[in-house]
């Protein structure tokens, strides 16, 4: 029998009447003949309503209860959609994480997968069950604790299986079409991609585009599962939504193929640190320990033997930041006279695998932003993307700006 795998996003489940038409859905691939494993998401709005409660509570939480909580949002829709499919007399049930169970590390709130057995849902099929509803999200630590996977982790959830089950498909069902030249929500004139490669969707999505979860695509492509993107508002149709694959598949594509943003990122400055040999490790050696993420590094010119030291990561690891750095500074490791945080900015970036073949990207990207009176404040590239930072107060112009210059409004 041919396993599918459907992935339900928030806002496909949001009411009662939503999960009825995702069950739908989820019916028409059922009479095809496909067992189907559903991944669904906590209804939309309500996993940032538990992580507010937490954060309320204390700040620097237990994460293992952190994990507790924020995870229960998708045990209410794993359950209500199993109740809906069994009125519309498809055999089903629900699965929390830890009673499939989905194993992860210990890594609570970011937990890594690292197995999921097949047997327990395998032998439920072979029973006559037609479709298990997995609480995405969420899985079990090796101390038997609740573990959750990161925001937007339901996606992961969803590919692992596919990958676990060997599974015909992986349909994310969303709130959009499909994976677009940029969020459909800012740029008006985003287009709909038919095919996005591997890679391009790893660098969109790890530069800002939410639309999949960073880890979901990797693990994609490592197992080769067949990953779609489409939406549950749309009529169904075996064209619809957004084909993620191998490059080799794709005939045309732009240069530049999509613009990320994330506007959540914060620009640190380590005013006059001593230029000396080690000084990079003593300062990112401890970033590292205290779990920064640490994105764009810029090292100004050193004068008289010190220089300015700038590095970007997300807003909301900049207390941590300041901290592993004061304390290195308190140790005595590092020694700077200042350290100054700017969390107004935010991050824009062009991806395309044409770039690895043609010159002058950066040139056109650097051009549109200063014709718009845009200030670079960082640069960072790699063999396929380039991001700046800006001032956040300009990234929706910038989005757009760099949109029409890269022509992606129009196919290739
Ligand atoms: P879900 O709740 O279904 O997981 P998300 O909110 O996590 O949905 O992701 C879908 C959202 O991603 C869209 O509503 C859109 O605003 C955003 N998005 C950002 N970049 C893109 C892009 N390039 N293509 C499509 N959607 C994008
Ligand atoms: N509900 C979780 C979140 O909002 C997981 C998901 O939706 O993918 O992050
Ligand atoms: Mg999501």
């Amino acid at each position: 029998m041919s396993v599918l795998v459907m992935k339900f996003g928030g806002t496909s489940v949001a009411n009662i009447d939503r999960i009825r038409r995702a069950a739908k859905r989820v019916g028409l691939e059922v009479a095809k003949g496909h067992d189907v494993i559903v991944i669904v998401s906590a209804m939309a709005g309500k996993t940032n309503e538990l992580v507010g409660w937490v954060n309320e509570i204390s700040p620097l939480h237990d994460a293992r209860e952190y994990d507790a909580v924020v995870s229960s949002g998708e045990n209410v829709t794993a359950g209500l959609m199993a109740l809906v499919l069994q009125e519309m007399e498809i055999p089903a049930r629900s699965w929390q994480g830890w009673q499939v169970p989905l194993l992860t590390n210990s890594a609570h709130s970011a937990a890594r997968i690292e197995e999921i057995p097949t047997d327990n849902i395998t032998a439920k099929f072979a029973e006559g069950m037609r479709v298990a509803v997995v609480a995405g999200f969420q899985g079990l630590s090796p101390e038997g604790r609740i573990t959750t996977l990161g925001r937007g982790g339901s996606d992961t959830t969803a590919v692992a299986f596919a990958a676990a089950f060997d599974a015909v498909r992986c349909d994310i069902y969303t709130d959009v079409d499909g994976v677009y030249t940029t969020d459909p929500r800012i740029a008006s004139r985003a287009r709909k991609l038919d095919r996005i490669a591997f890679e391009e969707m790893l660098e969109l999505a790890s530069l800002g585009a939410k639309v999949l979860q960073t880890r979901s695509v990797e693990l994609a492509m490592r197992y080769n599962v067949r990953l779609r993107v489409l939406s549950s508002f749309e009529e169904p149709s075996d064209e619809a939504g957004t084909l993620v694959c191998a490059e080799e598949d794709i005939m045309e594509s732009n240069v530049v193929s999509g613009i990320a943003y994330s506007r959540d990122e914060a620009k640190m400055t380590l005013v006059s640190v001593a230029d000396r040999p080690g000084i990079a490790a003593a300062i990112f050696g401890p970033l590292a320990e205290a779990g920064v993420n640490v994105d764009m590094i810029i090292q100004n010119i050193a004068e008289e033997g010190r220089t300015d030291m700038t590095f970007s990561c997300p807003t909301d690891q900049v207390k941590r930041a300041e901290k592993a750095l004061s304390d290195a500074r308190a140790a005595g490791a590092i020694n700077y006279h200042d350290l100054i945080a700017d969390t107004d900015v935010a991050k824009v970036s062009a991806v395309g695998i044409g770039m690895r073949s043609q010159s002058g990207v950066a040139a056109k990207m650097f051009k549109t932003l200063s014709d718009e009176g845009i200030n670079i404040k960082v640069i960072a590239t790699s063999e396929i993307k380039i991001s700046v930072l800006i001032d956040r107060k300009y990234m929706e112009l910038a989005v757009q700006a760099l949109h029409d210059a890269f022509g992606l409004d129009k196919a290739a």
